[in-house]
């Protein structure tokens, strides 16, 4: 995962500051950040940058690339830990570039990031379609993001970094999503969601009770390459599933 590895540190370091602390994410000796750190973190209080490892207000949090607490690498999959529940995370002082869009819009991203496991957590592009349409049709400014990505089923706004990706998010009313960094953002900002989770991940491990959250009955998968269980999981799940679970959160 990318950013929402970041976002989900920050729920972690949630009160730090307040506390007299910041918290320091890797291996006890040294600050580890992935490349999306900086963005997700920008002006956040909480969360000391590498090189900060031997100032005094420093807690150590294990939580790294390659430990990431809520799994393991099992032999060919990830193993989920059933014990490790996400804190919505945090954003500090996000510009407000969106400002003239109005109060009805819904947010969809029917792009999945470009890896083997992709497949597993890719809801069938014709029905996001479908879904915008329907929205659009009862009234709705449907919109995604434009960053470059393959899938359009709806309005594009240009986004230029992932945090304006989440500017954007913060507008809308409800967001329709993939499992990922973006369903991290919708909890970070309170954002309603539809999340289509599948079969690879639980949401008891990675979702947040404030959204509704489609899952296989027995989801938990993990394989790191296309599987075929988990594509079949997201074939069960039906346009209007999802239409009835758009009206519920509305
Ligand atoms: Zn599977």
């Amino acid at each position: 995962m990318g950013h929402g590895d970041d976002i989900m540190a920050t729920g972690m370091a949630k009160g730090a500051k307040d506390r007299g602390k910041r918290i320091a994410f890797g291996d006890g000796q040294k600050i580890i950040w992935g490349p999306w750190s900086a963005e997700v973190f920008k002006n956040n209080p909480n969360v000391a940058p590498p090189g900060q490892e031997r100032a005094p207000d420093i807690e150590w949090i294990r939580y790294h690339k390659g430990h990431r607490l809520y799994n393991k690498q099992g032999p060919g999959r990830w193993i989920w830990n059933y014990d490790f529940r996400p804190t919505p995370g945090e954003f500090f002082h996000l510009d407000d570039s969106f400002k003239d869009l109005g109060p009805n819009l819904i947010f969809v991203e029917p792009n999945v990031p470009n890896k083997p496991c992709g497949p597993n957590k890719q809801w069938p592009v014709d029905r996001f379609k479908e879904v915008a349409d329907e929205l659009k049709d009862a009234g709705f400014d449907v919109v995604q993001p434009e960053y470059g990505a393959k899938n359009v089923v709806a309005r594009q706004i240009r986004t230029t970094s992932f945090r304006q990706g989440v500017q954007l998010l913060r507008k809308a009313r409800l967001a329709i999503l993939p499992e990922g960094g973006l369903h991290h953002a919708a909890a970070a900002l309170g954002i309603p969601a539809i999340v289509l989770f599948g079969a690879w991940i639980p949401p008891k491990v990675l979702g947040y009770d404030m959204h509704t959250n489609l899952a296989d009955d027995n989801p938990g998968c993990g394989l790191f390459i296309r599987c075929q269980h988990c594509v079949d999981a997201m074939n069960k799940i039906s346009v209007n599933f999802v239409l009835d679970a758009v009206e519920r959160s509305l």
